[in-house]
């Protein structure tokens, strides 16, 4: 069974600043949440922080 580690993110939108908190988890290295793409169109221009507990 491969290890999955679930946390809280904070997304903000590298375009028009929007930001938010979503649960997520990394695999394999990278963190997966559900946000497919923000309220301005974009899909992949994101900043993505772990929140600390
Ligand atoms: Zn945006």
């Amino acid at each position: 069974m491969e290890k999955v580690e679930k946390h809280l993110f904070t997304i903000r939108c590298n375009r028009c600043g929007e930001r938010y908190t979503l649960k997520g988890r990394i695999k394999k290295g990278k963190v997966e949440t559900g946000l497919k793409r923000c309220l301005c169109d974009n899909e992949n221009d994101f900043e993505i922080h772990r929140k600390e507990p």
